[in-house]
């Protein structure tokens, strides 16, 4: 009998999720020579690319470029694409037993991690999450309402996301005119009442998460000026070991930044935005008014206090300071969600794994033939490329278990009969042919309107477009 990964036996892989891990996953599968390997890969979105669709900044256009290479892996003809389908609901974990040798999970971090403090499910107070998907023109979420007839927002944390947030809040029409932003966000950004945006850092500028050209890019915004506060960001003792034990450039010019916009003077511009970032502060309450609306963020002032390993940590003081403000984006992090039938850590906000082998967390080994990459198996860090070394790991996993002869024994390993079986349960899938002609669509409707894209927001919309 032919081995499997012969022309004639082919490899069979499922990959759930259609973002940066999942596509370098495919890559990788799919340029080993000597091997047949078959990828059929699903997105519960009718498009693909995950969170460089939904999660980039629509004012980033050039991360975007990142598709290219998605493109060409996908017109291999190994590689097949299913959008519109939903694992759990148009196909399980039994279905896909059935039909390949290897599955693989990289379905990202669809939630946010909350902050835990009383106030936060006042109306008013959101996870940047859902902005991020709003402005993005995820169709889960072209129907959520933000309030930007307030004048303050706070975005609670420091790291790119919350820089992103805090940055599209502050855009003018004609920044927001060049982006691939969702045509009906630019309408809201556009008439958006913001005046005043804080970030607000829990520990000091020195242990921000945010990395230096993205806190660059928001001193050279067009209406808006950024500003910070000469005594949050010296330098502290602790801070000036730990850069002395572990000289790091990137820390040290990350501080010069932020320490240049203690520098300029309210009085000095004549922008009509402002953006404060502030350190050494946490959130404890949000209180509302009487019709339960944010009203104001309380907040700690923090100092900072290193562990025994030298982890450097914030410690809450007894000086509280009021915030008002009508808008709340907590940007404390993302989480991942558990998919159905699968070992999921539920503290860490993973898929338990060894290298991308899911790991059964009764007996500690690996589950066979099931595989995860990119968030869902490391946690939300990095940036689009870390998923590529990332996916090459549980690739070439994936490569030894089929040598040792370690997989599922699907029953019906035909490509034909995936698609048999979706015709009965999700006939409305989309293929990637389908995806490029909402492409090319997408990309007309923005030269129309001189924008670089208009997006399709709406799974309907994006039916009727194909003429279906
Ligand atoms: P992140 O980089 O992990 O930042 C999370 C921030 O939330 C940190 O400042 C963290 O502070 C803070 N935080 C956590 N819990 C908190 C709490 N209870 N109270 C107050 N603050 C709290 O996460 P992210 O911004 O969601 O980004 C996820 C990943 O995507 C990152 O690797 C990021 O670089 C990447 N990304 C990159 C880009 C880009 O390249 N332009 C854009 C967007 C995202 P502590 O450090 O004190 O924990």
């Amino acid at each position: 009998m032919p081995h499997t990964g012969s022309d004639s036996h082919p490899l069979r892989v499922a990959i759930l999720g259609s973002g940066p891990a999942a596509f370098y996953a495919a890559e990788h599968l799919l340029k080993q020579t000597g091997l047949a390997i078959e990828v059929d890969m699903f997105d519960r979105l009718p498009t693909p690319f995950g969170l460089v669709r939904g999660g980039v900044a629509p004012d980033h256009l050039k991360i975007k470029t990142v598709t290219k290479t998605f493109d060409h892996i996908a017109t291999q003809p190994r590689f097949r694409f299913y959008g519109g389908v939903e694992f759990g609901r148009d196909l399980t974990l039994d279905d896909l037993k059935h039909l390949y040798h290897q599955i693989v999970y990289a379905t990202g971090a669809q939630t946010d991690r909350r902050m835990g403090i009383p106030g936060e499910d006042l109306q008013g107070s959101h996870p940047a999450t859902e902005f991020v998907a709003w402005y993005n023109g995820h169709p889960d979420y072209r129907h959520y309402q933000f309030d930007l007839s307030q004048e303050r927002a706070a975005v609670v944390g420091v790291g790119n996301v919350a820089i992103d947030v805090a940055r599209l809040l502050c855009r003018t029409r004609e920044e927001l005119l060049a982006t691939d932003i969702a045509d009906y966000v630019l309408e809201a950004l556009s008439r958006s009442n913001i005046k005043e945006v804080y970030l607000l850092g829990r520990r000091g500028p020195a242990q921000a998460a945010f990395t230096n050209p993205e806190i660059k890019e928001v001193g050279e915004m067009a209406g808006a000026d950024v500003f910070t506060l000469p005594e949050e960001t010296q330098w502290d003792e602790l801070s000036r070991a730990a850069l002395e034990a572990n000289p790091d450039r990137a820390t040290t010019k990350k501080v010069e930044i932020l320490q240049g916009y203690a520098l300029r003077t309210l009085r000095a511009t004549g922008k009509s935005r402002k953006l404060f970032i502030r350190f050494l502060v946490s959130p404890v309450e949000i209180i509302g008014d009487e019709q339960g609306r944010v009203k104001t963020l309380r907040l700690v002032k923090n100092v900072l206090a290193a562990s025994e390993s030298g982890a450097l940590s914030a410690k809450a003081t007894d000086q509280y300071e009021e915030l008002p403000v009508g808008l709340v984006f907590r940007s404390v992090g993302y989480r991942g969600v558990p998919l159905p039938g699968v070992p999921f850590h539920e503290r860490w906000g993973v898929i338990l794994n060894e290298k991308g082998r899911v790991i059964d967390p009764d007996t500690k080994q690996p589950v066979v033939g099931q595989y995860a990459a990119g968030w869902i198996k490391r946690g939300p860090t990095g940036v689009i490329g870390t998923n590529k070394p990332d996916a090459v790991e549980t690739v070439n996993a994936m490569l030894e278990d089929l040598r040792q002869g370690v997989m599922l024994q699907p029953v019906q390993p035909e490509a034909a009969c995936v698609d048999d079986l979706l015709r009965q349960r999700q006939p409305n899938f989309f293929t990637y042919p389908d995806w490029q002609k909402l492409d090319a669509l997408e990309v007309e409707r923005g030269q129309a309107q001189d924008r670089p894209r208009v997006k399709f927001t709406s799974v309907e919309e994006m039916l009727k477009a194909l003429g279906r």
